[in-house]
Order: C-alpha cells, then structure tokens, then sequence
C-alpha cells in the first residue's frame, strides 16, 4: 500500500530535539553555568563540536558555515576553541569524561592538522577521554590528503563520516561539488590503513536531475567501498534560510513521487546489499554497533541524527553548537565573530535555549522512541496525553501510517518513511512558533 502523497509534501521538524530549535528563546549565562554545574559528576559527556568553515560552499549545503581561506580568522576562532573548553571545564563538576566526541561543521579540518590537534589534546587534559571513546569527524574527501588523515589518526580519530552525496558528474556538476569515485575511494582506503576503521558514507536524494538510476549507483558505489554505515538524506531545498540554494534550478529538482521512488531505491540497493535499514534515512552492516544498538531498543536521536550514544549530557562547543543537559538545550551564539569576541572576553558564548518542563520530557521522550522503534507502548500515556494524541494517531491509522492495536502503536513499513508524522501528534509546539521546515520525504 502507498501512502498519501500529502505525507511526503507536509513540512515536519526532523525531531532532532524536542522541543525544536525554532521554540529556543534567550538563555543567559548564569543559567547555563547553573545546568553546567548540574550535569551529574559520575556520568559520561557527549560533546559537539562545530568548525564553521570550508574552502568553498556547495549550493546544497545546509549547514551552518562560511568559506575562507584567512588563516589568522581560523586561528583565532582555534584559539577560541581551546578558551572555551576551560570555561566549561571549570563550570562543570564531571569529572568521568567524554564518551562521544563529534566534530562537524563546516569541515573540521579547515582548522588545520595543528589546531585541531591542540583542541583534542585540551579536551583530553580537561574533560578526559573514556577508554574505547568515540572520536568521530565529518569529513570532506576532497581534502583529506595523507598528512591530515596521519594527524587525524595521531589525535584519536576512531569514526570518519565522508560525504558521497551522488557519484553522477552531471548530478556534481548542478549541485557544485564535484569529486571522483577515485577521490572518495583514496579517501576511505587511507583512512583505513591509518587505522581508522568505521566509515560513514552520507548518500543524498532529491538533488537537481538526479533520478532514481544515479541514487541506485551511488548506493551501490556505498555499499561497495564497504561503509559501516549509510546514511541517505533527502535533500532539503529552503533557499528562504540558506540563499545559496538559490543557485541550484529548482525547476530541475524531482518532486514528491520521485523523491520517494529515489528513497526507496536506496533502500531496496542498501537492503540487498546486506545492510539493516535504522529509523528514518540510516543503514547499518548487521554487526555495527547501531544495529545492534537498533535491535536491542537502545538506539537515540540527538543532533546528529541517530547515535549509539546514550550519555544524558551533551556539551556544545563552538559556533551555533547546540547542547543537550538535563536541564535544557543551549545553543551558542551562531555568528562566528560575535562567538570569538564572547569567549575572548571570558564568557561562555551561549545565545539561546529551552528550559525543559516534566510535560517536554514526556513528550521527548515518546518522539525519540517513536524516531528509533517504530513502535510506542501507549499504556503507560496519562490519559489528558492520550486524549490529545489519538485523533491524529487514529487518522494516520486510517491512511496506513500506523497500526493501532489495544494500547500498542505499531509503524507500518509503508508509514516509517514518514514516521516524523507519527512524532508530530505528540508536539505540542507545532504550528505555535515561527518554524518552518523542509518537505517531511
Ligand atoms: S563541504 Fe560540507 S559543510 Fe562545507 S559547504 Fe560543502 S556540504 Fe556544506
């Protein structure tokens, strides 16, 4: 059975937090110190940390970052790095180190092999590292030269996410980013043989001229270079907050039925190829971590997408990072200059936020279950929840998005494509603020 086709054209929040991001208001300092000091001392830490720079922009970049090649801006917003890294460790009590590092931008090693080695080496003096620690980095191909994997491997690196997107030229050439299967395979094979063993490929849908036969190749291309994990994003065209996109013929980009037809292309090559599809857009090798994770119910949702990570405080460093306490989310301030002149002059750079009531836990919680299973025990629901949550659960019942059955919900496989639907019934911020998202497939 096909869905409506109104569920893929709807814009719905990824949920990559909830509430999410567009309900953050102002958050001053002394209030993120005091969720600082409350993160609990024996716990592990997730940190983020956002590098907001490249060599060039690709016109789908949705990213937050800019293009330069100004050393002494990079150096400074380095230095910055390593200032706010003692502030917060001075702000925190933790002390049972970091489990989960993620560097994303941007392209981490727009830093430099030197800096970026300086900030991993404060981290590990200041917050420690836990023993079989996750040091993973968004990286681009195209500038992974073998003295920086060498650097990268030197500091600790364990995980490398490259970004494939599509292997067609012509695809590449309308998208402006154009990099070789050769380039992309050098890559993966040097970063093995440094001993950088997990590799994520990120593949992309729903680009300019691509169809259903190039999303085809580019996962087969994935699945051959043999990436632990895929990961197949559809691509989100909102040139209203990124003008850049501007520069891709949108007249060009496949609507909603191609769209999911390219979706499910990917899966059915992934599928073949041995790979279990996890939640919305991501595939692991069976024995990967987030199988496993995915299969024993134990996989989350933060920032990044889907993780293995479980650590109940994620710190965000870096400009526009976002974390996670358990008091709330912090946001840093996302203009990079203003972020420097902040941490320059001693304070923590945090802009927005989100206090976090008992109702958004709740809330949180069933969307993050609902995002990872696929299924959600509605039993334990206060009934006030249950009352307000079922009219909408009913009617994606009707159009086969879910299966109801006593107080268990169940994601058919034709509705998990559009399981952000399924998290929707349960925010109760959606339509109040002034969010607007990209298509939900
Ligand atoms: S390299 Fe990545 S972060 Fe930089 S512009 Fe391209 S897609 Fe965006």
């Amino acid at each position: 059975m096909r869905t409506p086709i109104s569920y893929a054209l709807a814009n719905i929040p990824r949920y990559t937090s909830y509430p999410t991001a567009p309900h953050f208001g102002p958050l001053d300092q002394a209030d993120y110190r005091d969720w600082l000091r409350g993160v609990a001392p024996g716990e592990p830490l997730s940190v983020y940390l956002h590098i907001p720079f490249c060599k060039s922009l690709c016109w789908y970049c949705g990213c937050h970052t800019a293009v330069t090649r100004s050393t002494g801006r990079i150096e400074r917003y380095g230095a910055a790095l390593r200032a706010e890294t003692l502030l917060l460790a001075e702000a925190l009590r933790n002390q049972a180190g970091i489990g989960h590092l993620h560097l994303g931008g941007g392209t981490p090693t727009a830093l430099g092999a030197q800096e970026l080695t300086a900030v991993l080496h404060l981290l590990r003096q200041e917050l420690g590292f836990r023993p079989g620690a996750e040091l993973a980095a968004e990286l681009d191909p195209r500038s992974l030269d073998e003295p920086t994997v060498a650097a990268l491997a030197a500091a600790g690196l364990t995980r490398a996410s490259l970004g494939v997107q599509d292997i067609s030229p012509a695809v590449q050439h309308r998208i402006g980013r154009v990099q070789s299967e050769d380039c992309v395979a050098q890559a993966v094979e040097r970063l093995r043989a440094h001993g950088i063993g997990s590799i994520n490929l990120d593949v992309m849908y729903g680009l300019p001229s691509q169809g259903v036969a190039e999303v085809q190749a580019t996962a087969r291309f994935a699945a051959t270079l043999g990436a632990d994990r895929v990961a197949v994003f559809g691509y989100a065209h909102v040139p209203w907050m990124k003008p850049h996109q501007n520069a891709i013929d949108s007249a060009s980009l496949p609507g909603a039925l191609e769209r999911l037809m390219q979706a499910e292309a990917a899966e059915a090559v992934l599928g073949a190829a041995g790979y279990v599809a996890i939640g919305l857009d991501h595939f692991a090798k069976p024995e990967d971590e987030m199988a496993v994770a995915f299969r024993e119910g134990r996989l989350r949702r933060n920032f990044q997408g889907y993780t293995t990570d479980t650590a109940p405080a994620l710190l965000g460093l870096g400009a526009s990072s976002i974390g996670s306490l358990p008091a709330g989310y912090a946001q840093n301030e996302a203009d990079e200059r203003k972020y420097v002149a902040a941490v320059e002059a001693g304070m923590l750079p945090v802009k927005r936020g989100r206090a976090l009531t008992d109702d958004d836990r709740l809330r949180r919680h069933l969307i993050e279950r609902v995002m990872c299973d696929f299924a959600l025990d509605l039993g334990t629901l206060p009934t006030a929840l249950l009352d307000e949550v079922m009219p909408a659960l009913g009617r994606l019942d009707a159009d086969g998005i879910v299966a109801l059955e006593r107080d268990f919900l169940r994601v058919t496989p034709a509705g998990q494509r559009h399981v952000r639907h399924v998290a929707a019934a349960f925010d109760a911020y959606l339509g109040t603020g002034s969010g607007r998202h990209s298509a939900a497939v």
